[in-house]
């Protein structure tokens, strides 16, 4: 059933060839030293969250890295790599009203995947989740815009801030401001 339904997307894709046009290729963006960094935004991997559609981002102008309920701690890998790679001078960290984390808690997550695993339970104990109905969306966005400004590999240059995108209205509300990078 599930694969029914993934073959209609194949069938999308296949109709959607014969307008296609090739991205420059990694190794020509990067030979080209643009002179500013990339834009990364966070954000949750909720389908209908989709920053190319309420950013209208065209191909090629934002690296996105999307979780469940955008969360830094999932996209440190990610920003390591891609940062490597080339330069990222803003990173935009955007979690949305509705979201899953607001529905549910570690607890709760941890209780359901013991019930599938039983004999796995140990070793997610401790382990943290993510959710964040116990702190709520603004303070999540600042708890996430914190500790990506506190992790070490941020380049100096790269500004760190924050959105709530509100999915009643599509609209975007800053939270957290950039910092003067001047002081
Ligand atoms: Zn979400």
């Amino acid at each position: 059933m599930a694969d029914r339904r993934f073959e209609e997307l194949l069938e999308r894709n296949q109709r959607s060839l014969g307008n296609y046009q090739a991205p420059p290729l990694l190794q020509n963006i990067v030979e080209m030293k643009p002179e500013s960094g990339a834009i990364c935004i966070i954000t949750c991997a909720d389908a209908r969250v989709n920053p190319d559609e309420f950013l209208g981002l065209t191909r090629g102008e934002a690296l996105v890295i999307r979780n469940a309920g955008g969360r830094a701690a999932d996209a440190l890998r990610s920003l390591e790599v891609m940062g490597s790679i080339a330069p990222i001078d803003l990173i935009v960290v955007v979690h949305h009203t509705d979201c899953g984390g607001l529905f549910t808690n570690d607890d709760e997550i941890r209780s359901k995947l013991c019930d599938r695993a039983p004999a796995h339970a140990s070793t997610i104990t401790d382990k943290w989740f993510g959710t964040f109905q116990s702190i709520g969306l603004d303070e999540s966005i600042g708890e996430d815009v914190e500790a990506i400004r506190q992790w070490p590999f941020l380049p100096v240059e790269a500004q760190v801030v924050g959105y709530a995108y509100e999915l009643e209205t599509g609209s975007l509300r800053k939270v957290v401001p950039g910092k003067d990078l001047r002081k």
